[in-house]
């Protein structure tokens, strides 16, 4: 494939200072983090220029909390999406079991904020991150249609070589080249992976009453359907079933699963609408053995895949890319090596602190609430009313929403140490 040098390459330095695989939306806001460190990178991405310039709507609409959407103000981005595009969560409702009875309610109550967090659709903020790119273009080219192939972690530099042959060296290699990361299999990293054998559809749904900001989380059983509030009575549907059923919804017409979905909301939202395209994405989630190597970074997915019920994924994403540019920036003043295995290592073991607890414990949510069993929807039920009963574990559930303290299990551990 041949690599196309997009108009930023004219404004590129010769040879960057890091080589980032993947311009998503963490690869991207990467460049743009260490370009306002005064770094310069290089971005190779294997889709076209076309698909950077105008990002295909996906279906993701991403939850960001307090945290995430500061790294974006940071950045600049936040300041560049449309407000109509911006939709505030004000409340979530979490149900169990088939009725929709008296939920489990979260606020942002004692928070300080008025919002749980804000939605916003993945292809905008893909959009705004390369944006950001083109604006720091002084010390970001992005080459687009350049899939990296091979990769040599050196003692003195990491060097890429593209499909086309040609081979890019630096003081540093950051991977942001998805969950399914080839670099970090390249790099000879493993990964925990745990494929949930489910499927989750998105897609946009207009209904005859208005949303009020509140999210619907309501655990059937045998599925899982989340109601994303959206502007202008407007959603997001996030249904989570297994694979074979999921695949078989797919094919059915708009007028079907509207019908389904009228049905699965007992009169919640009143007359349903589909809106444009289902989207389908197998449900695994990754957590890499290592974030770092000899001259090299994982962030973004590559480092932590999340399973979307907790709405973690580009938020942890954004806390990465914070975290690395700003022990990136403290090396460059310090007038040290980009690739100093000291400053990846720092990375690592923080990011992995920032992300560890929650990974496991979404994933120990989505076991409890996809197990079938008679126990297991016995221990939800009591888990709910749990939380429903004692405030300090619904508010520290809430706080970690709202990003207003470190985490959730150090919010649980203060709480049981009373
Ligand atoms: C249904 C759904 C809902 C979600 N909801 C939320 C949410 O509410 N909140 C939240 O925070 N997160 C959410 N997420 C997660 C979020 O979408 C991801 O965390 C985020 O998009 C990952 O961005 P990334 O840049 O790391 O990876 P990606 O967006 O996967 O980008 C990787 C890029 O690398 C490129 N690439 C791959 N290999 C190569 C190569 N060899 N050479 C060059 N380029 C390469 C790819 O083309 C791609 O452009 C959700 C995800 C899904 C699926």
């Amino acid at each position: 494939m041949q690599a196309t040098r997009t108009p930023q390459d004219d404004h590129a330095p010769t040879s960057a200072q890091v080589l980032i695989v993947g311009a998503g939306p963490a690869g991207l806001s990467m460049a743009c983090a260490l370009a306002d460190a005064g770094i310069s990178s290089c971005v190779l991405e294997a889709s076209s220029l076309a698909a950077l310039q105008d990002p295909a709507e996906d279906g993701r609409e991403i939850a960001l909390t307090h945290k995430g959407i500061k790294v974006l103000q940071g950045l600049g981005q936040w300041q560049d999406l449309p407000a109509a595009e911006i939709a505030p969560l004000r409340r979530a409702h979490v149900f169990d079991g088939d009725g929709l009875g008296d939920p489990l309610a979260f606020d942002a109550q004692g928070s300080g904020r008025e919002v749980l967090g804000q939605l916003v659709s993945n292809h905008w903020l893909r959009r705004v991150a390369y944006q950001g790119a083109l604006k720091r273009a002084a010390l970001i080219s992005i080459r687009a249609d350049s899939r990296v192939a091979g990769i040599e972690l050196g003692a003195q530099a990491a060097s890429v070589s593209l499909a086309s042959g040609e081979r890019l060296t630096a003081q540093l290699l950051i991977a942001a080249d998805s969950r399914f990361s080839n670099i970090r299999r390249q790099a000879g990293i493993g990964v925990e992976m745990r494929d949930f054998g489910r499927s989750v559809i998105v897609c946009r749904i207009q209904h005859s009453q208005p949303n009020q900001g509140i999210a619907l989380e309501c655990f059937h059983y045998g599925h899982t359907l989340a109601i994303l509030p959206l502007n202008g009575d407007c959603s997001s549907l996030v249904l989570t079933l297994p694979a074979d059923r999921a695949t078989a919804m797919m094919a059915w017409d708009d007028a079907q699963f509207t019908q389904w979905v009228e049905t699965e909301l007992r009169g919640r939202l009143g007359e349903i609408a589909s809106l444009g395209a289902r989207h389908l994405y197998p449900l695994v989630a990754t957590y890499a053995h290592r974030f770092a190597a000899q001259r090299l970074a994982l962030i973004g997915d590559a480092a932590v895949g999340m399973h979307p019920v907790t709405a973690h994924g580009y938020n942890f994403g954004l806390y990465g890319v914070e975290l690395l540019a700003g022990l990136l920036g403290a090396a460059k003043k310090a007038g040290q090596d980009l690739g100093e295995s000291a400053t990846l290592e720092r990375y690592a073991s923080a990011h992995r602190r920032n992300t560890w607890a929650i990974y496991q414990g979404t994933n120990a949510v989505v076991k409890l609430f996809t197990d079938e069993r008679q126990a297991a929807r016995l221990l939800r039920r009591g888990v709910l009313q749990m939380a429903q009963h004692l405030p300090p574990l619904k508010a520290a559930i809430s706080a970690q929403l709202t990003g207003r303290r470190p985490g959730l299990l150090g919010q649980f551990q203060s709480l049981m140490r009373g």
